[in-house]
């Protein structure tokens, strides 16, 4: 992230807005934040009703202000843009967000939405503690549900605390987070897999009315090619989560030092892919090669990470694939063929077709593959009458699945635009699907 503004800064900033009747900016936010109010509210000093203003619609102001793509969402709509600059909505947030933080109130506001709610004596179980849970959550405590999250891990954030690098986004920020639903009087349950130490009856039993599950794509996809079960081959989940770990209040699986002028080869062509590149170079890797089986046209990454990669070095090899890794027990080197671009797909992007005969050789000690995820159904959904497939549980315009007191969203709904702020969306639906369903 850019410099943070200052108190001075972000009044100044917030005087460039022309506080639109038909605010354009509102309609390119996934939350529906009510933009050019909190705005106003940070032109007249009021930071406290800015504050109040965002919780409205959203409990992430500190992590969408920093990890979302903005320029994409609400500043791609800012009428101050067709002319000039967007107003820097994003820095905005940030600074009403934190100042609550610094002045250590934002427990002060949590405690007054808790108290205002009318209290319900039932239950809500929310699997995973990810930006959609963290949203259902919230808007289930706003209208007195009782609400316990389970969370697989021994942290609190799901894909925010091990998915997202530390330079994006520090932990100590996702921490806030669980302290804002803690004061709520969320309760948290740790190391509770769902599935396995949790489970859908054990919820039933427990008097748990209804089950959001949250619970994201956690499985990784592997490319299949030979040499894919060498030391040192990760996927792209797993080698974040290691480079979380510490960060997380972990220790890594993995020897991070070991990094230290290796020669990092990444295959991949999206975010996960450009965080591990740039994760790499942070950790004093020799070399840190995006390799990508399409164009620089095709990478599916935010501009700021494709420039910080480019500051740092990463190198960019396009229209290649990975055929082969080779080594004695670790990886060593991996074979790679060149690809040309074909007629456009479904996807509306140009199919990768393999060149015969321009197969190559590249050095690489480390190889991490970041070519997607699946639902894990071996664990999470095993012997479940959830209707999903690999990547997608299905449900309703509510949020609801084939099963009626089971609810779900995030990544598992989302087949693009896969952004905190669309993620929480789907949680706010969720949560309003849930009251729905249980105040029948
Ligand atoms: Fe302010 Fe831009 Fe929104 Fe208008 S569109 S209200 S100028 S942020």
């Amino acid at each position: 992230m850019e410099k943070e503004y200052s108190k001075e800064d972000a009044i100044e900033e917030a005087k460039r807005c022309l506080n639109c009747a038909n605010p354009q900016c509102v309609k390119g936010c996934p939350l529906s934040n009510n933009i050019p109010k909190f705005i106003q509210c940070i032109k007249n000093e009021d930071f406290d009703n800015a504050y109040n203003e965002l919780l409205k619609t959203t409990i992430l102001s500190e992590i969408c202000s920093r990890v979302c793509p903005m320029e994409k969402q609400c500043m791609a709509h800012c009428v101050r843009g067709i002319k000039g600059e967007a107003i820097n909505i994003n820095k905005l947030e940030e600074f009403v967000a934190r100042y609550m933080i610094d002045d250590n109130r934002y427990a002060e506001f949590m405690k007054n939405i808790q108290e205002s709610a009318t209290k319900k004596d039932i239950k809500v179980a929310i699997i995973g503690t990810g930006p959609s849970s963290i949203a259902c959550a919230y808007e289930l405590a706003k209208i007195g549900y009782v609400v316990t999250m389970f969370e697989k891990e021994s942290f609190f954030g799901g894909i925010l605390a091990y998915g997202i690098p530390e330079y994006r986004l520090p932990k100590k920020v996702v921490r806030i987070v669980q302290s804002k639903l803690e004061n709520l009087g969320i309760k948290i349950q740790f190391n509770q897999e769902y599935g396995k130490d949790v489970t859908e009856g054990m919820l039933l039993n427990d008097g748990y009315k209804a089950i959001y599950l949250g619970i994201g794509l956690q499985s990784s996809s592997m490319l299949n090619v030979e040499g894919k079960d060498l030391e040192n081959v990760y996927s792209g989940n797993d080698f974040l989560y290691f480079v979380n770990s510490v960060n997380n209040g972990v220790n890594s699986k993995i020897d991070l030092n070991d990094i230290k002028d290796k020669n990092v080869v990444v295959v991949g062509g999206g975010n996960v892919a450009i965080d591990c590149a740039i994760s790499a170079k942070k950790l004093g890797a020799k070399t840190s090669t995006l390799v990508y089986r399409r164009t620089e046209n095709e990478l599916l990454m935010e501009k700021s990470e494709r420039e910080l990669a480019e500051e740092l070095n990463v190198e960019f090899n396009y229209l290649s694939l990975p055929v082969k890794f080779i080594g004695n027990k670790k990886v060593e080197k991996i074979e790679c063929v060149k690809m040309c671009l074909g007629e456009v797909d479904s996807t509306g992007r140009r199919t990768p077709i393999v060149a015969d005969g321009t197969n190559y050789i590249m050095e690489a000690d480390y190889v991490i593959v970041c070519v997607g995820s699946k639902i894990d159904s071996e664990t999470m959904l095993k012997n479940s009458k959830i209707d999903y497939d690999d990547y997608t549980i299905k449900v309703n315009e509510d949020g609801q699945t084939n099963i009626p007191y089971i609810f779900a969203g995030g990544d598992t709904s989302l087949t693009s635009n896969k952004t905190v702020a669309m993620a929480a969306k789907t949680g706010v639906i969720a949560a309003i699907g849930i009251d729905k369903y249980l105040s029948k």
